[in-house]
């Protein structure tokens, strides 16, 4: 699995890196992506960030 985020569409609310802090960190005011493909054991909790995004900005494939 791969991960991206729209920082257009980031709003910067945290949620993220909270529920998968070993993918996703705060860089200012918008997350960002710290791995290049998503470990298989993180791969639900990318999944769980990318349902609880507000604004969908956590694109996956
Ligand atoms: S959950 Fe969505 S809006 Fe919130 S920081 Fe992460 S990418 Fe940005």
């Amino acid at each position: 699995m791969r991960v991206e985020i729209d920082e257009v569409a980031c709003i910067g609310c945290g949620l993220c890196p909270q529920i998968a802090p070993g993918v996703f960190q705060m860089e200012g005011e918008i997350a960002e992506v710290i791995v290049n493909a998503v470990p298989e054991d993180e791969e639900e909790e990318v999944q769980q960030a990318a349902e609880s995004c507000p604004t969908e900005a956590i694109l996956t494939d």
